[in-house]
């Protein structure tokens, strides 16, 4: 089962489009919370970190996202 799977309702439809990115995505789900993929950074051993920041509320409509985990 892969990460991230947690069904969701979408708050509006701008956030819906923003979630169905499979590849470059920047929102995904991950211990219940929203997260938004903010940086990659190359490291010197040639692999990369990732910078994330858990989104409270949407960016477009500015619901609290927690309401998308509520149905
Ligand atoms: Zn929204």
């Amino acid at each position: 089962m892969a990460a991230g799977e947690e069904p969701l309702e979408p708050c509006c439809k701008d956030m819906a489009a923003a979630l169905s990115f499979e590849t470059g995505r920047h929102f995904f789900v991950e211990d219940g919370a929203l997260r938004l993929l903010v940086a990659h950074t190359p490291l010197l051993d040639g692999g990369e970190a990732e910078l994330e920041n858990v989104v409270r509320y949407c960016p477009f409509c500015g619901k609290p996202t927690e309401a998308m985990f509520e149905h």
